[in-house]
């Protein structure tokens, strides 16, 4: 019996594979631009500035202030910078913090937006905005902020440390996690969500042993579309949201959060969405969801205890409080108690059962 559901897709233009950077000016061209402003962070300003000289012409210049949690301050440069180039669209290349300027762009003057994805958090495929301002963050989905288009070129994910690959494949690995028991899921994001755990559970201890093996780093990169994919377009509950406060009240770091916080959040939800969670236990073994994916986690070398990303324990009440404060869907009710309870554990890295 298929459970009734309602199915909407995002349009969005997907190139994929080895070299594909090169296809850039042919993307420029497509969209009807010919003046994009390449947008990066500081550390990935050499690469920003190789793919402008790829570009010639039609690079309009290179924009490197991106920083994490997209401040409003940083877009007003980067628009500034956008109307003294004359640029007609923007590249961000990067991870979701170089994306999130580019969404932050597009928001404000509907530039036409190509993602070369060099990160696996997923943001490109979403049409969703963070913007930091005065210490608080909004979170606002619209579909001016969805990228058009996205090249995934495996070859530039070679460079990405391991432990950062680790964090952020678990990150990737998390929104297919939640997409799986999501309110509005529906049969094609379960199938991406599973197909993109998969791919992530395979190629990503491949990685850690070899962090240049092509094939692996393809693999995971195919995985992490699929789960921002199912990120966009079902509704996130738990884990999202104890990320989130997590994050924005105790400014932990994104990536590791998600990989720390990912275990305990399945574990809370275990019982309540069991059916939805048995491709994980079938996935990772471990007896149980959160088990499975702690051990998984604990094979990779990913970081296991918030107090090793610096949280301290006297915090855990506030976070409790925050993350209990706004009622949203989650397939177990949010309830303080389990929360503290889910929150002492993760701090301090044990295993879920
Ligand atoms: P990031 O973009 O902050 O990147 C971290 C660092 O790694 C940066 O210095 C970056 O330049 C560098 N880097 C990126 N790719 C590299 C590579 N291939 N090789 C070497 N260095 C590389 O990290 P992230 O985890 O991708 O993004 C986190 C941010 O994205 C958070 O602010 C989060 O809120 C946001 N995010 C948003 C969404 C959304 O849908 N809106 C989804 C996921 C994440």
């Amino acid at each position: 019996m298929i459970d009734p559901f309602v199915y909407n897709v995002d349009p969005a233009r997907i190139v994929f594979g080895r070299g594909s950077l090169s296809r850039v000016a042919g993307e420029v061209e497509r969209m009807g631009c010919g003046r994009a402003l390449v947008l990066a962070t500081p550390f990935q300003k050499a690469d920003a500035e190789r793919l402008a000289a790829q570009l010639g012409a039609l690079a309009a210049g290179v924009f490197s202030g991106a920083t994490m949690h997209t401040p409003v301050s940083v877009t007003q440069e980067a628009m500034a910078a956008f109307a003294a180039s004359r640029a007609d669209c923007v590249i961000a290349y990067g991870g979701g913090s170089t994306i999130g300027l580019g969404k932050a762009i597009a928001w404000r003057n509907d530039a036409p937006q190509i993602v070369v994805a060099t990160t696996y958090a997923g943001s490109e495929v979403t049409p969703i905005l963070g913007e930091t301002e005065n210490g608080l963050k909004t979170t606002r989905r619209d579909r001016r902020i969805l990228p058009e288009m996205v090249i995934y070129d495996p070859d530039l994910t070679l460079g990405l440390p391991v432990a950062m690959s680790v964090s952020s494949g678990l990150n990737a690995m998390a929104h297919a996690v939640e997409a799986l028991y999501a309110e509005d899921r529906n049969p094609i994001s379960s199938m991406q969500a599973i197909a993109g755990i998969r791919a992530l559970k395979n190629a990503l201890p491949a990685i850690v042993s070899n962090p240049a093996d092509t094939m692996a780093r393809s693999e995971a990169l195919y995985g992490s579309w699929l789960c921002g994919t199912v990120l966009g377009t079902v509704g996130m509950a738990l884990h999202h949201k104890l990320c989130h406060t997590l994050g924005g009240s105790f400014d932990l770091p994104h990536a590791e959060t998600h990989a720390v916080m990912l275990p305990h959040s399945a574990a809370y939800n275990a019982t309540a969405a069991a059916g939805a969670l048995a491709p994980v236990v079938e996935l990772f073994g471990g007896g149980s969801p959160g088990g499975g994916l702690y051990d998984f986690a604990a094979s990779l070398g990913a970081p296991l205890a918030l107090r090793g990303l610096g949280l301290a324990e006297a915090d855990l009440d506030k976070a409790a409080d925050l993350a209990v404060k706004n009622p949203y869907w989650n397939p177990r009710p949010v309830e303080r108690e389990g929360i503290r309870a889910l929150l002492q554990r993760a701090w301090e890295g044990s295993r879920p059962e």
